[in-house]
């Protein structure tokens, strides 16, 4: 329902689709019905709380972008050249459906890899796509490249993916971001920090491998080298129970094996954490005492820890620090990852679950640049993909191994839809290029994953051009190929409607009303005081990485798990700096870009600059390179241009490039994650692109 604001300027309530935690309750202002305004964040909402980021503000300038895609075209250069000729959408839909069938008759169909990820975290304009893959047999997709690494290890401990109610930060009196930049990538965990630094004198701490926007406000700052989580964690924990601040009758209850875990980490001092992390000994003994002294400590575990090769291990040592001091005990207390386990939404019907067709294989999303190029250990055996249709992502531009990846897409004999809202990079390589709505522009059911508000953004304005959805596409797609599933026949608020209905949700009238319903758990249950989420209730320090993986993963386990650290500790699996590869890389996320989204918007790209690498000043001086100046970096996998920035706040031999750039803007048009590796970390695969070895020089 709409409201109208004083000016007389009339309010649209929506929801942000992107790939951020905060899904945001949105108020957008209807200038008319094709046109937006300003885009403010919900006051009503208590998690977003009137709050939202910039680059989602200014929205006006993507929804209105004049480069928008608004036709559909055909290829009519060479593959990546991005020349195409304007055709109806008919002719567009018949030349893929033809494609797919085409692939299928001569390779069977597994040969056709639908492909998509989070460019929307709408459920039915995401995973609608799957009813194709289920009704139709094709190739399955295991998305990997975000949470594969950070779920399995959250899982490991606490057995269930959940946590404390991000709204108690405000009664918190010392609030950990450990691994994330909320100022640049949840703007919302800001908010709810600042009020307990007003309300209480919280204090703010903050882990990470250099000096972010979040670090900067931080009071206790602890600026690690990249993949060392583990060993800080472990030390901390050493210090919590060496000096008498472990919680033993909590331990007692509520834990697998606490006094393992004592004997485990009695040589993990913090002079051995020091060498390894490179904090100091007091720094850690000090940060220790301050988590051990203080019952309302709240982790806030970001993704960026992560996206390391020994990501999975160093998420399970971090959420072990507030089971050792009992933190779950308090409001205000414990530890937030994601709220991905609280949903329990029933997709059937979006996904075509009950599809009687036999399954086509798995593939790992990441892993998109080898399967394309015919890797037999990603094919699995089976046929050769020669058909794609990809939606709400950009692979030759976020997938990691660059090079492979446009290797893969530039094989004449693949056919590749891309159904896109701006020209990118992977929308050069497409035979058939559709034109795709935004989220105003259709109606969709979101899911918050650092809140607990299920919400429904109906659509508000139209599409410009010939703009149609996903869901337009997959059930046009499905008439042709003769795909027959009810689902078809139902338009998207028909799927939202049975979806919240199969999940004992209110229905969507409800969400008609108000956009947003709260079905957070209560306090017993969002803290574990029932018991965590393994069968024996228990918090579980020995981590079963077998059975993590396949809670988390598609695939079940991938990679080798037999080297994984059973005790939490430092795991090094990452990438090792060496002579030939001196300085360790991560290519962590700007501001006003979201992955690569929004790079092509002209605020952004003002704000953000132009593709830049943080460098120590010493590390620049040591190597005759100067601060401003281009410079080259080189991984195992390829080399990237860029230019260097002078930056103190990290340690020496640590370099971090921030945003997903257009490729085009580097030299060469060769993007960062050109860099980047697509080998398959355990246990369940997973994006490390914040784990790469890199040299340097001058360019
Ligand atoms: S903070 Fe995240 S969810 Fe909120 S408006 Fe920005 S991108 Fe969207």
């Amino acid at each position: 329902m709409n409201v109208h604001a004083p000016s007389n300027i009339k309010i649209g309530k929506s929801v942000c689709p992107h790939d951020c935690p905060s899904t945001c309750a949105l108020e957008v202002e209807l200038l008319d019905e094709n046109t937006i305004g300003r885009v403010r964040g919900a006051k009503g909402q208590p998690y977003t709380a009137g709050v939202i980021c910039e680059k989602v503000a200014r929205y006006a300038e993507r929804i209105h972008h004049p480069e928008r895609l608004l036709y559909p075209m055909k290829r009519v250069g060479p593959k990546g050249a991005g020349q195409f000729e304007r055709i109806s959408w008919d002719e567009a839909l018949d030349l893929t459906a033809a494609a797919f069938r085409k692939a299928e008759a001569e390779h069977g169909a597994e040969s056709v890899w639908p492909y998509y990820y989070a460019g929307t975290m709408g459920y039915v304009m995401r995973d609608g796509i799957e009813r194709l893959v289920n009704t139709k047999g094709y190739s399955q997709m295991y998305g990997t490249v975000c949470v594969a690494l950070s779920f399995p290890g959250f899982l490991a401990g606490a057995g269930r993916l959940s946590g404390s109610d991000s709204r108690e930060m405000q009664k918190s009196d010392l609030i950990v971001v450990w691994g994330g930049n909320p100022v640049n990538t949840q703007v919302n965990v800001m908010t709810h920090v600042g009020i307990a630094r007003k309300t209480r004198g919280a204090k703010l701490a903050c882990v990470d491998i250099y000096e972010t926007g979040t670090m900067k406000q931080a009071d206790i700052k602890m600026l690690i080298k990249p993949g060392t989580d583990g060993a800080l964690a472990a030390a901390i924990m050493h210090v919590l129970f060496r000096d008498g601040m472990a919680n033993w009758d909590y331990l007692d209850q509520y834990t697998d094996d606490p006094k393992g875990l004592e004997a485990h980490l009695a040589d993990k001092t913090p002079e051995w954490a020091s060498a390894i992390c490179g904090c100091s000994v007091e720094a850690i003994i000090e940060f220790a005492h301050m988590i051990g002294k203080t019952p309302r400590s709240y982790f806030r575990l970001g993704y960026g820890f992560t996206r390391s090769r020994n990501g999975a291990a160093s998420m399970h040592a971090v959420n072990c620090i507030p089971v050792v001091t009992g933190a779950w005990l308090h409001e205000g207390g414990g530890a937030l990852h994601s709220n991905s386990g609280i949903w329990k939404l029933n997709k059937s019907i979006i996904e075509a679950k009950d599809a009687t067709t036999k399954r086509g294989r798995v593939m790992d999303q990441g892993r998109v640049g080898e399967v394309l190029c015919g890797n037999p250990v990603d094919l699995q055996g089976g046929p050769p993909v020669t058909a794609m249709l990809i939606q709400n992502t950009n692979p030759v531009s976020i997938a990691p191994d660059q090079t492979r990846v446009k290797e893969g897409f530039a094989r004449e004999d693949l056919f590749t839809c891309v159904h896109e809202q701006f020209i990118t990079e992977t929308a050069k390589y497409a035979d058939v290029l559709l034109p795709a709505t935004m989220f105003l522009e259709h109606d969709d059911l979101y899911t918050g994953s650092g809140h607990t508000h299920l919400s429904v953004g109906p659509k508000l304005v139209n599409a410009p051009g010939e703009c149609r959805t996903n869901d337009f596409v997959h059930k046009e797609l499905a008439k042709r190929l003769g795909a027959d599933h009810p689902s078809f026949e139902k338009t998207p608020r028909a799927l939202i409607d049975e979806t919240l209905k199969l999940s004992s949700h209110p229905s969507l009238a409800r969400f008609d009303e108000e956009t947003w319903i709260d079905v957070g758990k209560d306090f017993e249950t969002s803290h574990f005081i029932n018991g965590f989420g393994h069968e024996d209730k228990k918090f579980h320090f020995k981590a079963n990485w077998r059975k993590a993986a396949k809670a988390a993963s598609r695939m079940g386990v991938i990679g080798d798990i037999s080297g994984m650290p059973e005790w939490p500790g430092y795991y090094p699996a990452h990438e090792q700096a060496d002579e030939n590869y001196p300085f360790r890389l991560a290519t962590s996320p700007a501001r006003t870009f979201l992955n690569s989204t929004f790079n092509e918007t002209p605020s952004s790209r003002k704000r953000e600059g132009r593709p830049t690498v943080f460098v120590h000043p010493e590390d620049l001086a040591a190597l005759g390179l100067a601060d401003g100046g281009k410079v080259k970096l080189g991984s195992r996998r390829g080399e990237v241009t860029l230019h260097a920035k002078a930056f103190e706040g990290l340690q020496r031999g640590v370099l971090i490039a921030e945003g997903v750039w257009h490729n085009e803007a580097y030299e060469d048009g060769k993007g960062i994650n050109t860099l980047t590796g697509s080998d398959q970390p355990a246990p369940a695969g997973g994006g490390t692109f914040h784990d790469n070895a890199v040299w340097m020089k001058a360019a």
